[in-house]
């Protein structure tokens, strides 16, 4: 794990040795976020060798679903990921800045006047709708530019893509040669259902479209696409939640490794009377002389307030000294009771850290929890943990939220690439 001193990251006193100066430091945070690059690379190479001969990219988008986009785009580039989605320019960006050689594609697609935003960092729009297309041609042609472009067909989601029809009526244009169309693309519906008749449905569509873009490469899957079986991964796959530990196979065990361990820290430890109630609202009552451990984490740092707990409803569970205890009452923005009675006296102490997620609880039971899906409890984390990158090969000191500008940079920025002149064409 690093946590590395540096001297820019946490502040020095000169009272203190180097070990209580990084415990200070931690100290000043309610939470500890860690993210375990090296579990997000295995879970990548599961990913991978599940899809082979399908290539397997990364979708980042969202800052890698909560996880670090720039972190996690350098780990998965040196693992050997060569594609990464991201869903805004403004997110390709600071990928780019952290791996400068891979493609990246813009999930969001193309809007008028950010053909340069696209050529600046050779990033790639998915383009998804007639208009969208003309306008990318119209850069294109004017300035010479031709790093790729992906299109989008809708298969049934309705929501971003060409309609089957006006797919068809590229196709000329794809024959023609010279298209600049890098990829073709839909997306699943209900690929987490292995018995959705959706997913043959949009298979067939898809299948059908895409191999009349003779030579274009294709891709339909997500995570859970992935587990659909070999016709579903075609040329390329797109996971994201699965990388960061969400089950991708619902119905059945999780096949891959958590990645995002969450720890919060006790602020307080008090007793109080059978009777007394906890919180705000006074939703939940002590039923017998009771241990309540406060810790320094709430709906603000993106514990759901749904985690709550009240005399007739339990709520979420954190683990305490190697033991899981029920929260007590509303969770609030910052705090949350924890009720330790049934832990051996003083196997609890203020200061000691509790595990919000870890240690056998996963992301997707805290999602049942908040009333949601994994992905959201991820995207919800908040910003202000001291957030540690263990793994991934990777040097990545401590990163302090009030140090967030440095911390984004890479240890050495490398030099975005800038094409002098376009790539050559895609045979
Ligand atoms: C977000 C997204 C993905 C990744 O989906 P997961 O379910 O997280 O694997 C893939 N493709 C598209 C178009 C997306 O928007």
């Amino acid at each position: 794990m690093t946590m590395a001193s540096d001297p820019k990251m946490i502040p020095q006193s000169g009272l203190l040795s180097a070990e209580a100066n990084e415990a200070a430091a931690l100290a000043a945070f309610g939470g500890v976020l860690t993210v375990d690059l090296d579990a997000i690379i295995a879970n990548w190479r599961k990913l991978e060798k599940t899809a082979v001969p399908a290539e397997c990219s990364a979708v980042i988008k969202a800052d890698a679903y909560g996880c670090g986009a720039a972190q996690v785009a350098r780990a998965l580039h040196k693992a050997g990921c060569k594609t990464f989605f991201v869903a805004t320019i403004e997110e390709a960006r600071k990928v780019r800045a952290a791996v400068p050689e891979p493609t990246i594609y813009v999930l969001g697609g193309y809007f008028q006047n950010t053909g340069e935003h696209y050529a600046q960092i050779n990033c790639r729009p998915v383009i998804g709708d007639l208009n969208e297309l003309a306008e990318w041609d119209v850069f294109c042609r004017r300035t010479g530019w031709n790093g790729g472009a992906a299109i989008h067909i809708d298969t049934g989601m309705n929501r971003l893509g060409l309609t089957l029809a006006e797919a068809q009526a590229i196709i000329p244009r794809i024959n023609a040669g010279d298209h600049g169309i890098t990829l073709v693309m839909s997306h699943l519906v209900s690929a987490e259902q292995l018995n959705s008749p959706v997913n043959a449905k949009q298979l067939a569509s898809f299948r059908g479209i895409a191999s009349e873009f003779s030579g274009v490469p294709a891709a339909l899957a997500n995570s859970s696409g992935i587990f659909l079986g070999a016709p579903f991964q075609f040329d390329l796959v797109r996971p994201g939640a699965a990388l960061y530990g969400v089950n991708p196979t619902p119905e059945a065990d999780n096949p891959m490794q958590p990645v995002v361990d969450l720890k919060a820290r006790i602020v307080q430890i008090r007793n109080i009377e059978r009777g007394e109630s906890v919180g705000y609202g006074g939703t939940w009552t002590a039923r017998r002389p009771t241990k309540l451990a406060i810790i320094a984490v709430g709906y603000a740092d993106g514990y759901f307030r749904a985690a709550s707990s009240n005399d007739g409803t339990r709520g979420a569970e954190v683990i305490v000294a190697g033991k899981r205890c029920p929260v007590a009452g509303r969770v609030s923005m910052d705090l949350i009771a924890i009720d330790i009675t049934d832990l051996p006296p003083n196997a609890a102490r203020r200061g000691h850290m509790v595990t919000l997620i870890g240690e056998g609880i996963t992301v997707d039971e805290l999602a049942h929890h908040f009333g949601t899906i994994g992905y959201e409890v991820l995207t919800s984390l908040g910003h202000r943990y001291a957030r540690v990158y263990k793994g991934g090969n990777v040097e990545e000191p401590l990163t302090l939220p009030s140090s967030a500008q440095a911390a984004e940079q890479p240890p050495s920025p490398p030099p975005v690439e800038q094409p002098a002149s376009p790539p050559p064409l895609p045979s």
